[in-house]
């Protein structure tokens, strides 16, 4: 048997496809066709979510399977033969990459996979990888899929993983609305949350485990462990037919793009960035109900932008004051003539500063708060009458509506990868060790 990964990206546009329904058919076709015996779920990876390209939510696929050589050329022509029935060739920007990489995943690709996550690469640095680790690829237009295929190759979701169970339209459904028994949804989350995430957007209380695209996914269930997913989707009713369905291993909802801590300077466009800074304005609302707040650090100063999307989250960005330090999580998209801006993912206060306010002084003699006797002549009492020079304004601390801690926008807004609140402390350190019995369908 022959250890045999397979990285497919790139093959969906705006209007139609999704590469996670190519690996589900193919999950399917591979079993059957070839005896292909999977050694993992098929793999969902997330890469960098502020690369330019991307059709949504940058993901590429890979399935893992053990396969006996004469069987290798089968498997290869079922790939291309799937890739290219089911991916919209004819929009500009979608540029197919197949990827087949024989034994054990090397050193090399694993790196190439963390830096896909966290920065943006060529696809000179791509080809180079394939050479230089003897992977085998098949390119369609420009090819630029190869990146997020090797990527999907390369990161073998050692430690903290989660799970997505994908259920599929039939093809005569793709693009009706979808028909999905709402109250089913908001059960499933009852039962199965915390185990199960952003199923709903409490905010709105929006359904979020549907798209509302013409891709053929009905709906996904992000959750911790293979038969938790599952579980969920029995209760979910589904008034149209599931065609196929299959859980995906995948890194969403782990932060895995969020790495070391950056200095404002050292954060480039395109990279998510996790910086350690102190407010140094108090945040502003802008038209469209963003909300932004100036921070520096010991380099440069960053603006940091909670969009209207990201709901009540701007409520907390809005509490910040001068004097707070934090740690900002984001992504920096180019913006002509503005400031560096930050687009919030999340934040962490660690430290608020004391809000100060000052008030008249209190009258000596009746308590009453004073009133100014113009400048330079101290204050004057309005019902006593009695007159102070030198006496000051009252400092008054009070409290901060906002306490130390992890805040993060409303689940509607969230990226794939962002870790949800609920996923702290429950971070996986292994692989699982086999897969539970029936994990597809067909
Ligand atoms: P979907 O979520 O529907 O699958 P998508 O958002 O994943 O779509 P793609 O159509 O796969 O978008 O396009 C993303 C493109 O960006 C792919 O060609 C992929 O190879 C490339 N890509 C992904 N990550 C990086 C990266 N870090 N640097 C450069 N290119 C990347």
């Amino acid at each position: 048997m022959t250890l045999l990964h397979i990285g497919i990206d790139d093959t969906d546009s705006l209007i139609g496809g999704c590469t996670t329904y190519i690996g589900a058919r193919l999950v399917h076709r591979l079993e059957k066709e070839t005896k292909a015996k999977f050694i993992d779920y098929p793999n969902l990876i997330r890469l960098n979510p502020n690369i330019p390209y991307k059709t949504r939510g940058n993901g590429a696929v890979c399935l893992r399977i053990n396969i006996e050589e004469n069987m290798i050329e089968d498997v290869e022509n079922i790939v291309i033969e799937e890739v290219e029935e089911n991916s919209d060739l004819k929009c500009e920007e979608t540029h197919p990459g197949i990827v087949f990489f024989k034994g054990n995943v090397p050193p090399e690709l694993k790196k190439f996979a963390k830096k896909a996550v966290t920065d943006v690469i060529m696809l000179d640095e791509a080809l180079k990888i394939v050479n230089k680790t003897g992977a085998k690829i098949k390119t369609y237009k420009k090819g630029r899929g190869i990146i997020g295929a090797l990527a999907a190759i390369g990161n073998t979701l050692e430690k903290d993983h989660t799970y997505e169970l994908l259920s599929y339209r039939s093809p005569e459904h793709w693009g009706t609305p979808r028909t999905i028994d709402e109250d089913s949804v908001y059960l499933m989350d009852k039962l199965t949350n915390p185990e199960t995430f952003n199923n709903i957007d409490k905010e709105t209380k929006r359904i979020l485990i549907t798209p509302h695209g013409p891709d053929p996914v009905l709906y996904g269930i992000r959750g911790e462990t293979p038969e938790i997913v599952k579980l969920a989707s029995k209760i979910v009713v589904s008034y149209e037919p599931i065609e196929r369905w299959v859980i995906y291993r995948t890194n969403q909802g782990t932060d895995e793009h969020l790495t070391k801590l950056r200095k404002i300077k050292e954060i480039k466009l395109y990279q998510p960035a996790k910086t350690l800074v102190k407010i140094i304005e108090p945040p502003k609302i802008i038209p469209g109900g963003h909300v932004i707040v100036k921070a520096a650090d010991n380099t440069a100063t960053i603006d940091l932008a909670a969009y209207e999307p990201t709901g009540n989250f701007r409520k907390i960005i809005q509490k910040l004051i001068p004097g707070d330090t934090i740690i900002a999580y984001g992504g920096v998209k180019p913006q002509e003539n503005k400031p560096l801006t930050l687009n919030l993912e999340k934040i962490e206060i660690l430290n608020l500063a004391p809000k100060i306010i000052y008030k008249n002084p209190k009258c000596s003699k009746c308590g009453k708060r004073m009133k100014s006797a113009g400048k330079n002549q101290g204050y004057r009492c309005k019902k006593c009458k009695t007159h102070a020079k030198n006496i000051e304004k009252e400092k008054i601390q009070i409290p901060r509506e906002i306490k130390p801690g992890i805040y993060l926008p409303t689940p509607r807004a969230h990226r794939h990868l962002t870790k949800p609140l609920q996923r702290y402390g429950r971070e996986k350190k292994n692989k699982p060790k086999k897969l539970i019995e029936k994990w597809h369908y067909p």
